[in-house]
This record gives C-alpha cells, sequence and structure tokens, in this order.
C-alpha cells in the first residue's frame, strides 16, 4: 500500500500534555519536536532531549532558545497618562522591568508594547535604569508580562549565561536544530554558530522589524527560519503580517533555508475538537507560501488533545499539498549549487516518477533537491543515524538508514530495499536517482533513471 502524499512537516511543541508522548505524536504525523527553553532549566532541556530521543529514533528535535526576550518584573498599572518604568533594583514601589532602558537602547519618541502589544506606551524621557513614558492605550497586566520595543535596535546580549547553557546542554544531548529567539542580524547567527559543532543546524527566529530588513542576509548564513508570528505580530502591524510571513517563505526558497510557519496556528484546538474555519485556510495558506513546516505550540504543550489536533493538521496538509504546481525560485538563485538537483526534480515530473532516491552522505543533496520543490518524495537514503534525524523537518524528504557500500549498484539496491521496507516505494515503480559519488560537501552530481 502507498501510503498518502503529504509533503509538508509538523513541529509538535512538547510541554505537561505531551513530553512523554513523543511516539503518539509521531504516528499521528510529527517529524520534529519543539523543546521551548522558556519554560525549563537547563536540566529540564536535557532531560527533555533525552527523553523525546528514547521515545523516537527518528523524530527531528529542535531546542528554542529564549534570547533577549524583555519582561516586566511584576506587573504594571497603566490606566493614567504616564508612567515611569525602572530598571529591576533601582524602585522600591515603582513598576520594574527586567532590563535597563537606556543600556538596550529605548530613545524618546519610541514605542514600549507591554502583554502581547494590549498597553502601549511612548518613551519621553530615558534616562539610566528608567524610562518616563506617555500611556498611548491604557491598560493593566500582571506578572512577568513580555514587553516588546518595536522601534528600538535592542543592544543586550544575544545569549545570557542560561541560553549559554541550554545550547551547551541541547548540543550534548543530540539535538538536530538551535532555535534563536529575537534575532536581529546575521552576525547572531554567526555567533551562535561559534558555539555549535557543525553538524547541528540553526534556525533564526524572525520576530523583529529589524530582522525582516535584512531576510536575505540572515538567510544566507542560517540552515532554516521560523515566521515567529506571535512576537512579530505585536512588533508590526497585525495587518502586516501575511506579507511578512510570505517574504519569509520567499527568502528561505531563495536561500534554500529551511522554513517553519509557526504560532497560533491551530489555536482554538488548545480547547476545541474541532479547528476553525480561519486555523483551517491559515494552515493551508502557509502550503501555499512554501514552508517547509507547520508548527503547533500551545496546541500540543498544554492542550487538550495534542494527538488529535496533530491529525486535524496532517489532515488539513494532505488536501493543501495536493495543490501542486509550486515553483521554488531555488535553482533560479542558486544556479550552479542546484543545476543536478534542479535537472533531477524537472526528470521526475517528466518521466511522472514515483519519487526521487537521494542517496546521501552529509543529508545536503536530500536538502538541495529539497529546495528544488519537486512534485514527488524524495526518500533520502543514509547510513548516518543523526542524518536522518537533521532531514526529517526539510519539505517533502523521506529519510531512510541504509548501507552505503563503495559500489554504486550496491548502494542503490540496498537504498531501495530500506525504501520498500518503509512502505514509501513498491516493486515495478520508476523513480529517479540522485547521489553524490565525487563531490565531498555531498553536492547531488550524479542521476539515474531506474525501476524498482
Ligand atoms: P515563542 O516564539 O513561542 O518562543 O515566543 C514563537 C513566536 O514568537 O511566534
Ligand atoms: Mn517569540
Amino acid at each position: 500500500m502507498m501510503e498518502a502524499m503529504r509533503r509538508t512537516k509538523i513541529v509538535a511543541t512538547l510541554g505537561p500534555a505531551s513530553h512523554d508522548r513523543v511516539a503518539a505524536l509521531v504516528d499521528a504525523g510529527v517529524s520534529m519536536v519543539r523543546v521551548n527553553c522558556s519554560h525549563l532549566t537547563t536540566d529540564e532541556v536535557s532531560a527533555t532531549v533525552r527523553s523525546a530521543r528514547a521515545q523516537s529514533s527518528t523524530v527531528g528535535i529542535l531546542v528554542d532558545v529564549q534570547g533577549p526576550k524583555l519582561r516586566l518584573i511584576d506587573g504594571l498599572d497603566a490606566r493614567g497618562t504616564e508612567v515611569v518604568l525602572w530598571e529591576r533594583g533601582y524602585t522600591d514601589d515603582g513598576p520594574m522591568v527586567g532590563f535597563d532602558p537606556q543600556a538596550v537602547g529605548v530613545e524618546a519618541g519610541e514605542r514600549i508594547l507591554v502583554n502581547d502589544g494590549r498597553i502601549v506606551l511612548r518613551a519621553v524621557e530615558v534616562l539610566p535604569h528608567m524610562v518616563r513614558a506617555e500611556v498611548l492605550v491604557p491598560g493593566v497586566a500582571e506578572g512577568k508580562r513580555g514587553v516588546n520595543l518595536p522601534d528600538t535596535n535592542v543592544n543586550m546580549r544575544m545569549f545570557s549565561d542560561k541560553d549559554q547553557a541550554d545550547i551547551a546542554a541541547a548540543v550534548d544531548s543530540g539535538a538536530d536544530w538551535i532555535a534563536l529567539s529575537f534575532v536581529q542580524r546575521a552576525e547572531d547567527v554567526l555567533e551562535a554558530r561559534r558555539m555549535v559543532p557543525d553538524d547541528v543546524r540553526i534556525l533564526a527566529k524572525i520576530e523583529r522589524p529589524q530582522a525582516l530588513r535584512v531576510l536575505g542576509e540572515i538567510c544566507g548564513v542560517a540552515d532554516g527560519v521560523m515566521a515567529a508570528r506571535g512576537d512579530l505580530g505585536v512588533e508590526i502591524p497585525f495587518a502586516r503580517l501575511p506579507v511578512a510571513q510570505r517574504a519569509i517563505a520567499d527568502a528561505s526558497l531563495r536561500s534554500g533555508a529551511m522554513s517553519i510557519c509557526a504560532t497560533e496556528m491551530l489555536e482554538s484546538m488548545i480547547s476545541a475538537t474541532r479547528p476553525t474555519r480561519a486555523e483551517v485556510s491559515d494552515v493551508a495558506n502557509a502550503v501555499r507560501d512554501g514552508f517547509d513546516c507547520v508548527m503547533l505550540s500551545a496546541e500540543t504543550a498544554i492542550g487538550h488533545d495534542p494527538i488529535g489536533t496533530v491529525r486535524a493538521m496532517a489532515q488539513i496538509l494532505e488536501e493543501a499539498d495536493s495543490l501542486d504546481g509550486f515553483v521554488s525560485p531555488f535553482a533560479d538563485h542558486n544556479p550552479n549549487a542546484a543545476a543536478v538537483a534542479a535537472s533531477a526534480a524537472t526528470l521526475a515530473g517528466r518521466l511522472k516518477a514515483r519519487a526521487i532516491l537521494a542517496i546521501t552522505y552529509t543529508g545536503h543533496n536530500a536538502e538541495l533537491l529539497s529546495a528544488c520543490r519537486p512534485n514527488v518524495p524524495i526518500i533520502a537514503a543514509t547510513e548516518d543515524e543523526r542524518v536522518v534525524t537533521r532531514l526529517m523537518s526539510r519539505f517533502g524528504v523521506k529519510p531512510v538508514l541504509a548501507e552505503r557500500p563503495d559500489s554504486t549498484d550496491e548502494s542503490i539496491s540496498y537504498a531501495i530495499d530500506a525504501a520498500v521496507a518503509a512502505g514509501h516505494l513498491n516493486r515495478g515503480d520508476l523513480i529517479i536517482v540522485a547521489m553524490s559519488r565525487i563531490s565531498p560537501r555531498s553536492d547531488t552530481d550524479t542521476i539515474f533513471v531506474h525501476r524498482v
């Protein structure tokens, strides 16, 4: 039996409702799990990654580092016309924030948004350890609510001591991807790159207007990007979000970076048994934009039915994926790197092949093919378990483990056996085999037309 055709991948955020149900999430359609460091100690980050790996040997694991997230210390009453916000420790009775407004670069005239933009302030006077602000949209916020500075080039360490410890713990415990929050420039990605081994993939969360302005540069150095619509939808006018989301998908496709569309995708299913019509359309629209993955956040972390929500998402993706004819700009923008992979993709379409079988050492060959967005699945055969988990989040890629002897014919036959055993191919199928034989980085350099 041939499995249903679904090429867009699902990322599920782990939390109390799901951290011990990884195998069931994978069965329901999840390719990668997200471990959100904001709610965990460093020891809990390690434990969660190790536990996810113990529950599934193939699932991709993404560890999402908190980064320079700004917060209130203990609420804010902004019902008057003016408030003074103090850095923690510099007042006895005023509202406090977890940063020094002057040191992070707040200037008079810039907006300060509190609690997902529900309260809007404008800085009037910035002095050491405090800012006096006029209240544009009043309100009351409780606890450690988030603060966003959409107009400010935030000047803050990209990684706190805890972030650095979380990254080291993630790498040690075997995470495939590290996600960076509140990236503002390509250098933020390079800084993280210097902290991890070469085979760990880095994803930049696009959630600040400053990052949107240099998307091309960020996609040039990151292995993946996320349309992090939660914070992005606060920092830019909400009406502009769909255009920004599309720009993020386009930039990632041009560079070949993996991409995730995130936040509130099936939000109502945190407590409901069916998605709203608007949510169904939102998921289908992310497919049309060309994302590799769609992500579930609170739906799977704390929702009442994480497995049912994943199933609903998988159903929507199956329908939306049948809208074929997606044209990727990758090959046009990378004519040399993509030449052979793009030819394999075209050939698969012309011959109506069942699949492209990518035989790969490092996974790069399959990443190139995925970026070309062929209309058939890409079965990636590799000897390396780490390459399997790393490729899980790539659009259209079905990774399988297979021996890779020196002989090309034997490699193809082992790869086919593994693909048939996994249910991805049937005997008699016409396939395109794409391999790397001479390229050290495992660029696609050889194509065969083959009958299984
Ligand atoms: P978060 O990131 O859930 O870590 O805030 C995603 C987003 O902002 O959309
Ligand atoms: Mn965010």
